[in-house]
This record gives structure tokens, sequence and C-alpha cells, in this order.
């Protein structure tokens, strides 16, 4: 026969801490606590099943249910000396939802059930207080009233307001027993016309009609958002626990609050918490009286005049820190408690892993470590890589309370407040007048380059996760919501449209790159900073993973921070950033609008030495590391003069008139630029632009050799489709090296290799692999062209997919695994074949995404490259990786 009900705090108990899925969260750890012989009061809990039963069968009860739950109900009444629905020594319980996670506040409870016309004056002769029995009541008749019997709770609220109103003061505390009587009656009324009967004076109809409402609140519209925002599944269903009512609410020596056994922000090692001195847990959820701190070191902290727990009742804070030590032993984890202390007396009402800031859980995993409850890969195991996030950047106050007008796409993370500014001029003006600025563009073009440097938050309507904008301003560290298509944007006018208000130039607005939104005004944020746990965290982690990490740059100066945050080489050095950057983009577009191969090479011949020297300070910085240079890459199309005044300047400086470089522009221009001339199909059109580069490479090395440090660059040629055109470029890349080592008489020794980013490349890899050192897998563009979904363009589309469950992640944040992820093992598979020790890499954005470092370490690739900023992250999700943990990864 099935058991569907477990009691817990009387002479038996049924459950333990492991049965949360059957019991629910608070089920199952009031079972563990009561078999600790902890002070839990007692009660049973309706398992998942009764709950499963009940919104299967048309809100009806399995058959014996009401015979256990008497049973129950029997033992409770026994060991409180009470009875349930009898006017003298009335037993009141309360009936409350447990999820196996927890969902704060999603679903429905209801307190002092059984309490009724009779059993009020029972209670207000116990306790000698009717002004607390009839409290008591109207609380009930209104939480009753609104989850069981859905009379909207505001009607409630109104008539207890007149009433104040009339009575002249505003606080539930100048209430007197008069006042609540009158409000029961009234409320009574209200029920009345509401629902056409009575409010229900049996008990047992009182018990039954909150167990059913508890269980239907799983259905309800919170608990459904939440679910899906948490990946809940449905069917987990929640389970209903009932319990002996105990009281924090009948004089000075009672209370309610809730402890930490860990502070959950710092993560220190003391306990942590607040309460309220004659008050039920609710009056510390509703915020109307400011709490009292547990322990007098917090009140000197924060230098509080209300006196602490630990001065108040200090046998009781005793009690509590002891209570506190012993479950976070027991349950070898920080622990969220809630109690009521009723004339003294301590009792617990649920303990559960207590929620904690991403600096905290580190401080308390390492902190639990050395004090030997837990080992490293427990440690480890325990924090979510994407928490990660959280201390690297600085991050919004949580006590903020922002005006949030609308939510882009989580570009790059971090917090930051600024002013607007619409282009990149701006930018530059306002930062050197030491302003902070953000510059909110509809997508960004090559000039913004230089806005984006002086900018310390960027905005785009346009464009992807992946977009131009969002790649740099990660590289860059800078937040960045991208793709903000709410945003009305008027940059020639200088005006900003959102949630019906104009913005100017000047105003400040606050991004948050990690979470997308877009606030208004200066919204507080909290610094972030690496503490000697992160480190020491760090450290373990290292020991563990096999998979390599690299980073991804743009300049030669990024080298710093990328060491800094753990890269063992450059996976991705990008070298088109040196062509966008203002003092250089008019050589490139000298270059680009050059008429034949003689003007080419003759233009180019001035990038040279800028390029030579880019090379020299990346080897510098880079020392022995393995660094991986990726030719000229982006559409030349970006690169075009548009404006009038662009077009003037480019004639200009290359000696052409206006009318030439507007037919040359005609000439070059794209309709997929994306799909067009770029990568390299650069190298094959305009073969003398990879030669110089090749060249600057070469020569650069020639320098660092000769200075007696050590070079061996990997060259990496972007975009092939096939063998053929990967030894055409390869031709150009040998005979170049074989060139500057007859000119200066020094042999560089260089690996060459190539990024697999088309379907067709990665198909034809065992060919490819023959003449290839190495591959990395530019998920980036392999997305884009596996889904034919470009990057810059779909970000609409994919929330769509998104919301319709046709996506169940944007596959260019995390891997397609069954498209995109499948091609990246064939041409592993086939790459291995011809050459087993070709080394393997990922170097889109992926590899710094957890699910995709998971399986990029499932196929076996050597590593994964990402922005510097990420490369924590991808560090945890590989070691986790090695442990098999795959919690984090959905
Ligand atoms: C990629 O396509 O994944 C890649 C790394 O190259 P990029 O983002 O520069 O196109
Ligand atoms: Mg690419």
């Amino acid at each position: 026969m099935s058991q569907w009900v477990y009691s817990f705090g009387s002479r038996k108990t049924d459950g333990d801490a492991s049965m949360v899925d059957l019991l629910g969260g608070k089920g199952a750890n009031l079972a563990e606590m009561s078999s600790l012989g902890l002070p839990v009061p007692p009660g049973f809990t309706l398992s998942t099943d009764v709950c499963a039963y009940y919104l299967r069968e048309n809100s009806t009860f399995p058959v014996g249910l009401r015979k256990e739950v008497r049973k129950s109900l029997d033992e409770v009444e026994a060991i409180m000396n009470l009875t349930f629905g009898q006017a003298s020594k009335t037993l009141l319980v309360s009936v409350r939802s447990g999820a196996r996670v927890s969902m704060p506040g999603m679903m429905d409870t209801v307190l002092n059930v059984g309490l009724n016309d009779q059993t009020v004056k029972g209670i207000a002769e116990k306790f000698g207080d009717d002004c607390f029995a009839y409290d008591s009541y109207r609380r009930f008749l209104q939480m009753y009233g609104d989850v069981v019997l859905g009379i909207e709770h505001h009607l409630f609220e109104d008539l207890l307001d007149e009433h104040k109103a009339k009575k002249g003061v505003t606080l539930d505390g100048d209430m007197n027993a008069d006042d609540w009587r009158d409000l029961v009656d009234e409320y009574k009324v209200l029920v009345k016309r509401e629902i056409g009967t009575s409010f229900p004076q049996d008990p047992t109809e009182q018990l039954w009609g909150a167990i059913g409402a508890v269980f239907g609140s799983w259905l309800n519209r919170r608990a459904v958002t939440y679910r899906m925002l948490h990946d809940i599944p449905e069917e987990w269903g929640t389970a209903v626990t009932i319990q002996a009512m105990v009281y924090g609410n009948i004089g000075n020596d009672c209370g309610a609050g809730v402890a930490f056994t860990r502070d959950p922000i710092s993560g220190a090692n003391v306990c942590f918490g607040e309460y309220l001195i004659n008050a039920q847990g609710e009056d510390i959820v509703a915020g109307l009286r400011t709490p009292q701190p547990i322990s007098k070191s917090d009140r000197h902290k924060n230098l509080l005049k209300t006196l602490s727990m630990e001065e108040d009742l200090p046998e009781v804070y005793d009690e509590l820190t002891k209570i506190s030590d012993r479950l976070e032993r027991h349950y070898l984890d920080m622990q969220d408690i809630e109690f009521t202390i009723q004339h003294g007396q301590l009792w617990l009402l649920q303990t559960r892993c207590g929620k904690r800031t991403t600096k905290a859980a580190i401080k308390i995993a390492v902190d639990m470590v050395a004090e030997g409850l837990i080992g490293k890969t427990e440690a480890i195991a325990r924090i979510n890589p994407r928490q990660l996030d959280q201390v690297l950047h600085p991050t919004l106050d949580p006590d903020a309370e922002p005006e949030v007008l609308g939510f882009g796409l989580p570009a790059s993370p971090g917090a930051i407040s600024g002013r607007i500014v619409f282009n990149s001029a701006d930018a530059k003006i306002q930062s050197e007048r030491g302003n902070k600025v953000i510059l909110v563009r509809t997508e960004t073009s090559p000039e913004d380059i230089s806005g984006m440097h002086f900018a310390s938050g960027i905005v785009t309507t346009r464009g992807g996760i992946t977009s131009h904008a969002a790649v740099v301003a990660r590289g860059m560290g800078t937040p960045c919501v991208s793709g903000a298509g709410f945003l009305a944007v008027d940059c020639l006018n200088k005006t900003l449209c959102a949630a019906g208000k104009t913005f100017f130039e000047g105003e400040f607005i606050t991004i948050d790159g990690a979470s997308g939104k877009i606030m208004k005004g200066k919204v507080p944020t909290i610094k972030p900073e690496f503490s000697n746990e992160f480190s020491r965290f760090m450290e373990w982690v290292d020991e563990i993973r096999k998979l390599g990490v690299r980073a991804n740059i743009e300049n030669p100066a990024d080298v710093k921070n990328a060491l800094a945050f753990g890269a063992e080489g450059i996976g991705l050095y990008r070298t088109e950033h040196m062509f966008f950057h203002p003092d250089r983009i008019n050589f490139m577009r000298e270059i680009i609008i050059a008429v034949d191969e003689k003007k080419r090479r003759k233009a180019l011949n001035k990038l040279l030495h800028f390029q030579r020297q880019d090379f020299s300070d990346l080897f510098t910085n880079v020392g022995k590391l393995p660094v991986a240079i990726r030719l000229f890459d982006p559409p030349l199309h970006e690169f075009l003069p548009r404006s009038d005044d662009e077009i003037l300047e480019v004639a200009n400086f290359s000696g052409l008139s206006s009318s030439e470089v507007k037919v040359r522009t005609g000439q070059l221009s794209e309709r997929n630029p994306m799909l067009g001339h770029r990568g390299c199909r650069l190298g094959v059109t305009y073969p003398e632009i990879y030669e110089m580069q090749i060249r600057a490479i070469f020569e650069a090395a020639v320098d660092i050799i000769s200075s007696n440090m050590t070079v061996v660059p990997q060259i990496m040629i972007p975009l092939i489709s096939k063998k053929s055109e990967f030894e055409f470029i390869k031709a150009i890349v040998d005979d170049t090296a074989e060139a500057v080592k007859r000119e200066k008489g020094l042999f560089v020794d260089y690996y060459l290799g190539t990024m697999i980013e088309l379907p067709n490349a990665a198909i034809c890899s065992g060919e490819i692999a023959i003449g290839s050192d190495f591959m990395s897998f530019g998920t980036n563009d392999l997305t884009q062209t596996t889904l034919g979904l470009s990057r810059d363009d779909t970000s609409s589309i994919i929330q769509t997919y998104l919301e319709k469950s046709i996506f169940l992640a944007d596959p260019f944040v995390s891997l397609d695994k069954d498209g995109v992820g499948e091609l990246v093992k064939i041409a592993t598979q086939k790459s291995r074949a011809v050459r087993p020790n070709i080394q393997l890499g990922a170097s889109g954005e992926h590899g710094g995404d957890a699910s995709s470092v998971q399986f990029f370490h499932e196929v076996g690739l050597d590593y994964v490259s990402c922005s510097p900023y990420r490369l924590p992250i991808a560090r945890l999700a590989a070691a986790q990786a090695e442990m098999g943990i795959k919690k984090y990864c959905n």
C-alpha cells in the first residue's frame, strides 16, 4: 500500500534529508532535523506523489489519504497536548508548500489553520491575550480568503486601511483587541459577499481547503514562470507540510527570524542573520519593521541602535549558534535557517542550503576545505562556472531598485553607468574630460573602434552576441548590451527613446552586460576583487583540468590581461583590429581602393612597419607561450568609406578624386559581406595583403630571435573551405618564409594551421589536415554557416526561437551540439586519422561557455580559446568536465 504522509517531530520520524524528491526540501529537512533531536514543532508532510495525484485527478485526493492525515494529526495533538478544532487547548497548524528545490515566495502558505469563532476564544484565554488571538484570526481570514477562497488580497487590505484611517493610526501595532475583533467581523462580511457563503468554521474543512490550495499553487502564474526561468520540470510537483503552529508574536520574549550559518554576502565564517522581537516570520518578509541583527558584532559593524539577539536574548542566541554550527557540520554546507522563539523557547521551522554571492560561495568552499569539512573536488563541484562572471566584473548592487528601460542581449558582462554619447568623437571628448560614457550605436563600424576604446560601456540596437561590437567589447572587458532593438536611437539628432522616455546626449544610463538590462540614471554597482580564496580555488581547478586554455586577443597589450586570467597561450590573435585603428584606417582604405596590384603593394608597404612592430610587441609579451596569429579576416566591405566626409578624407589621403573613390567603393560594396569578400578569399584575390602580413610576422620573429629570445609563430588561415584553397595560401606562407630567410640569413621555425569555420572545411578536414600543423574551430562562423543564421542580424529571430522552444539555448552562446558539434566531431576524427598529433582547439565565443567546454573536452580537443575575462569560466568548466560534473551544463 502506498504511503502518502510522512511524520516528523513526533515519536516516529518517517523521512530524512535524502528524500527531497518525495518530501520536498522543507519536509525532508524537517524530518532530518527532528531525527537529530533538534527542536522542531511536530508535523507531517504530504508527499509530491499526492500532488501528482491531485493535479492529475481533477483536484481530488487519493483513497486512504484522509485516514493517514488524521492519524498523523493525532500524533501531533498527543505531542503538543492540544486538540485540533477543540475550543480550549486548541491546536493550530500551518500548511506550507515545499518543492525539491527552493522556489522562494512562488507558492502559497496558510498559517493559523483551525481558528474559528470558538477556538479564537480558547487561544485568547490560553495566552491571556485577546489582541494576539483576534489579530491571528484576522490574519487567517485574510490568508485563507486569498489563497483558498480566491478573494483578492487588496480587498482585505483596503478594509484594514479604512479601519486604521478611521482610528487615525498607521501601524498594526496601534490596533487593539476590539479593533481586530471588528475587523474579523468585517472580513467575514466581505467573504460572504464575495463567495456567497460564510467563511468555513469547520477546522477539518479549513485544513483540506488549505491542502488543496497549496498543491494547486504549483500551477499558479508565479510558480510556472519561476519554473520556466530555472528549468524546473512541472512533473516534480510540490509537497505540503503541516506543522503545529508556534508563535513569535505573543510578547517580548518571543520573535521570529532567519539565520545563515555563514555570511551569505562575504562568506565570512560568522553566524549571520536578523530577527524581530514579538513578530511572525511573515512580518520580516513584509518589511514593515526593521529587523534586529543576531550578533553583537553585526550591530556594531552596521552602527545599529537596536539590540542584537546576543544582547537581548543571550540564552536563545547561544542555543541558535550551537544549532547553526551543528547543522552546518551535518549538512557540510552553509545553511539558511528559519526560526521562531516562543516565550524563550527556540523552534526551527526550516533549514536549507543558503543562497550566496559568488564571492561568498568561493570563500565558503575554500574555507570548508581548510576546515576539513569537504575535499577540493567537492569545492570545485559546488561552483557554477557561469557564476564566476560575478567576481570578474562589477555587478549591480543587489539592494538597488533601478528603473529598467528594457533588455538587449548580454554581450559582454559587467555593470556600468555613464553618460550617453552617440559617436566616437563625442566618446573621446567626454572621456578626456574625465566622464564615463556609454556609446550608443545602431551597429558598430570600424570607425567606432576608437569610440569603443574610450567608452566604459557599449550599447547597440542591432547585432548578436558574436557581432563585431560584442566580440571587441568582450576582448576589451567592456560591458556591452547588443541587439537592444527596443531602443529607438537617432544618432544624428543624438536622442534615444525607450519606455516612452526620450534621453539626450550627456544623460546617465546604466547597463548590465551580464543580463542585457538597460536602466535609467546611475545605478550603484559593486566592484570585483580577486580574493586569495579565488586564486587558491583556481589553482585547484588547474590541477584537475586536462583541456588547455588560451586567449583570444586583438592587441599585443591584451596579452598581460590574458596571462593574468590564466591563459596558457594565445589561441587567436585577430590581426584586423590593428587595421581598424584610427591611425591606420586610411592606409587600409588606400589598399582597398587601389585599382591594381602595383598601387596596392605601394599602399601595403606603408603598413608593413606598423605590422612588424605589432608582432614584435606580441612576441615579446607572449614569451615562450604558443601564439596563433590569424591572417586578415574581416569583410572588406566593412572598411569602405561611407559618408561624403569619409570619401573626401580617403580621396585626399590617397591622391584620388572623390568620384574615383566613390566608383571603387561601389564596385567593392557587397550584399552579404559576411559570406563574401573576407577570410582567406582576400588572400586569394589580393595575395599581396597576406604576403605583407606574413613578412611582418617573420621579420619580427627574426628580430626577436636575434635578441636571443625564442618564438615559434603559429600562422592561422581563416575561412578555409577546401584543400586547394589552403594549399594556395600555404604556398604564400612558405615562399615568404623562404624569402625572409634568404634576406636575413636566419630561418624562423613556424607552424601553419587553419581555422575550421565552414561545414565544407569540416567535411574535407582529412585532406586539409595533411598540410596543417593545427586547426582551430571558429565556432562563431561555423554556427553561422551551419545553421544559416547571420551572426549580426538574427538576434530577434533567435529570441523568438527561444520563446517558442525551437532552440533551447542561443546557438551563438552555447554550441549546437547535434549539428555544429557533429561537424566538430567529424573534423576531429578525420584530421586525427591522417595526423594523430595535430593540435586541435576551439576559438569561437563558445570557448568561454561551460556546456560547450564540456563538449569540447568530450570530443578530445587540446584546448579552448576565449576572451581573457572568460578564461576562469573555461578553466572551471574544463575541470568539471574532467570530473564528469554536468549539472551546470544545461
Ligand atoms: C569564429 O568564427 O568562431 C572566430 C573565432 O572568428 P571570428 O569571430 O573572428 O570570425
Ligand atoms: Mg570566424
